[in-house]
């Protein structure tokens, strides 16, 4: 079958990879399990080797026919659908997801799911290696940026494994990596639209100091205790998180 490029699909056939991320994951039978994208089933086999059911959300029509041919309904749910427009607040608490994402739209899928991240349990993904680099940057790196911030301020995570381009079909022109997404037990307490808007303007002038880069007074600096002469890199996320209720008790 003609792989569709504007979906991102590359699929996995290197079974040594497959185990391991299904080693990784290691679904019981009982917990409620979401594969984004699975493409031609690949993960998707070896993992109802462990569970009862699963729930695929799969974009295109014709692998989500196969799959729906292949699986009964009792073992698999198979929606076809943008995962960008997918609704993860129907699921039960303690949900866990895990994909090999089409890579063009991994930011956009991460930034839908943090929404949901206090009804997930875990997330299992394969990404661009580069991507999971800056997702687990810490502060004052070069991989350091608004992906690190958004997402440590929502997760707990951690790199599990490189995998080469050779592991897919058609190999991507990137290395990839696993990677485990953890929600931390804290609600939000802050406004994240303003989060979200601090960040993006920090990080859209990285090389300027922060009092340049940010609309804050002398006076939020000093009760926030940081330097302004700072640059944006160098303030861990627990710094942009005090910064925005800083703005927002003003
Ligand atoms: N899981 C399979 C594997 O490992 O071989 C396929 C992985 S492939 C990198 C990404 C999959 O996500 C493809 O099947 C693609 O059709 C699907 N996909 C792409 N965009 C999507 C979207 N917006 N919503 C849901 N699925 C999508």
């Amino acid at each position: 079958m003609k792989t569709r490029k504007r979906f991102g699909q590359h699929f996995l056939h290197d079974p040594g990879v497959l185990r391991r991320i299904v080693e990784a994951v290691a679904p019981a039978p009982g917990e409620t399990l979401v594969e984004i994208g699975p493409g031609e089933g690949a993960l998707t086999r070896p993992l109802l080797e462990r569970i009862g059911h699963l729930t695929a959300i799969e974009i295109d029509r014709d692998l989500a026919a196969r799959l729906a041919a292949e699986f009964p309904a009792d073992r698999l749910t198979i929606t076809c659908a943008d995962v960008l427009d997918y609704d993860f607040s129907a699921f039960p608490p303690g949900t866990r997801v895990v994909g090999n994402l089409p890579y063009n739209i991994s930011t956009p899928i991460l930034f839908h799911l943090a929404r949901h991240a206090d009804r997930l349990r875990d997330l299992h993904f394969m990404l661009q290696l580069e991507v999971v680099q800056r997702m687990v940057a810490k502060h004052s790196t070069p991989d350091y940026g608004r992906l690190s911030v958004m997402l440590q301020t929502r997760f707990r995570m951690h790199k599990l494994f490189n995998v080469a381009p050779g592991a897919f079909r058609p190999p991507p022109k990137v290395d990839s990596a696993v990677v485990r997404l953890v929600p931390l037990a804290e609600k939000p307490d802050w406004d994240q639209a303003m989060l979200e808007k601090i960040v993006r303007e920090a990080f859209s002038a990285r090389r300027k100091t922060l009092r340049n880069a940010l609309s804050l007074t002398p006076e939020d600096y000093e009760i926030l205790g940081i330097d302004p002469k700072l640059r944006p890199e160098n303030l861990s996320p627990g710094d942009y998180l005090r910064i925005t209720r800083q703005v927002c008790a003003r």
